[in-house]
């Protein structure tokens, strides 16, 4: 029997008044076999290729204007595997809305059905998270398009765990090629919060990060006759020790910052004093003036210790800040974040959206936001069972080779959240 026209119409009717709850438990099953895809087969930063094609299609499904592999890394014959996808609605303000690709070279150790298939690679920070929300926002948008009008831009980043993938994108010219927007949004997993639950913050919302690579160089010799030598290990003893005034003595107490030598080689024997012993430095702070004086501070003390110990001018300390593994503070523009927060609220309820606070890891989201000329917002979506947060015990991290994300409610919560938030923005 053919439907009729005024039941066509009735199911037309019917179809444009689900919530969007109800339209998220429609997708959630597909999606959820999506997010243990990409899970299965994570792929480090810069080699994104599978899974940005996966992106790049199911967005072309969706019925996105799609431009892949999109932008350009320094490193002239990598490929940068960006994904653009453009949605026209009419006029209006252009929302982008970034999810990050890339895995990190962890060994998963999860007992996950979806666990990693591919050695030494996990998905640990809950990358897979954000393009499957991603994935659900722009299939949902896609079917609210008579509750907005602009432009839709959703991206796909690569190379975040190396803070590149961001800086390629703009490189390669995406908002000269599909306009700038006006306000860029983004999502992040919380290895604290409990699962689906949103976190927002106004102002730096996560710091800076820079790496520094320290090289002490001394005179080695025997190991019995250090009158000899200038040994390069006590001097790198020295250094780490002073280094913790950076911190403690030389910045405000009100600026957040953190020095941490993560790694520390020298030597081969016993009874040999090497010629340099190598350091490799994380810096974390949130405003650019405090970040510009610890590494000014960091040169100086290794500068001063070698000195100190009498180490020839040719022979002093070579303090490296590594340009390409550098990336500015995370702002959220405290108006922009008051107003989703706002909207947040209303759509998923006060015990849903709360306020955090900022955090020390890094991101290269902020890059988007071009010095805080685009009004620009991270926002979290928690990714724990409330029973373990609950029962105390110590919760693995992102980047733990045991962060398990719960997916149904995390996911189901990140859409709801971007999708409310580009339709805040566009409406
Ligand atoms: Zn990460
Ligand atoms: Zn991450």
């Amino acid at each position: 029997m053919k439907p009729t026209a005024a039941a066509l119409f009735l199911l037309a009717a019917a179809a444009s008044a689900q919530t969007i709850d109800q339209r998220i438990d429609r997708e959630l099953p597909s999606l959820l076999a999506t997010y243990k895809q990409l899970h299965a087969a994570p792929e480090l930063s810069m080699q994104e290729k599978k899974t940005s094609e996966l992106v790049a299609s199911r967005l072309r499904e969706i019925g996105f204007d799609v431009t892949y592999p999109f932008g350009q890394y320094s490193e002239p014959n990598a490929t940068c595997y960006g994904v653009v996808a453009v949605m026209k609605n009419g006029a209006g303000p252009t929302v982008l809305v970034r999810s990050d690709m890339d895995a990190l070279p962890v060994t998963e150790q999860t007992n996950l059905p979806y666990v990693s298939q591919s050695s030494g690679v996990m998905h640990a920070c809950g990358h897979d998270i954000h393009m499957t929300t991603l994935l659900g926002t722009a299939k949902l948008l896609s079917e609210l398009k008579s509750q907005w009008h602009g432009t839709l831009m959703l991206i796909g980043q690569p190379a975040e765990e190396v803070v590149k993938g961001a800086d390629a994108m703009l490189r390669g010219g995406i908002y000269e090629k599909f306009g700038r927007p006006d306000f860029a949004i983004a999502l992040h997993d919380n290895a604290n919060m409990p699962a689906g639950q949103i976190g927002w913050f106004g102002g730096y919302f996560m710091a800076s990060a820079d790496s520094v690579n320290v090289t002490i160089r001394g005179m080695g010799g025997h190991g019995a006759s250090p009158q000899a030598t200038k040994d390069p290990v006590v001097m790198a003893a020295e250094f780490i020790t002073a280094l913790q005034t950076v911190v403690s003595r030389e910045n405000s107490p009100l600026d957040p910052a953190v020095v941490t030598v993560g790694s520390i080689h020298g030597g081969t024997k016993r009874n040999v004093i090497p010629d340099e012993v190598q350091l490799l430095l994380t810096v974390r702070t949130y405003k650019p003036e405090v970040r510009k004086r610890v590494l000014v501070s960091i040169d100086r003390i290794a500068r001063g210790i070698a000195l100190a110990a009498g180490v020839p001018d040719n022979r002093a300390p070579i303090v490296e800040v590594l340009a390409g593994e550098s990336t500015e503070a995370t702002w959220n523009d405290p108006a922009l974040a008051e107003r989703l927060a706002k909207a947040l609220t209303r759509e998923m309820g006060a015990n849903s959206v709360v306020k955090m606070d900022p955090l020390m890891v890094s991101e290269d989201f902020g890059r988007f936001g071009l010095e805080h000329k685009i009004p620009a917002v991270m926002l979290n979506v928690g990714a724990v069972d409330p029973a373990r947060i609950a029962s105390g015990e110590r919760l693995p991290s992102l980047h733990s080779s045991q962060f398990a994300p719960v997916p149904e409610p995390t996911i189901r919560g990140g859409i709801k959240a971007m999708v409310v938030s580009a339709l805040e923005l566009l409406k």
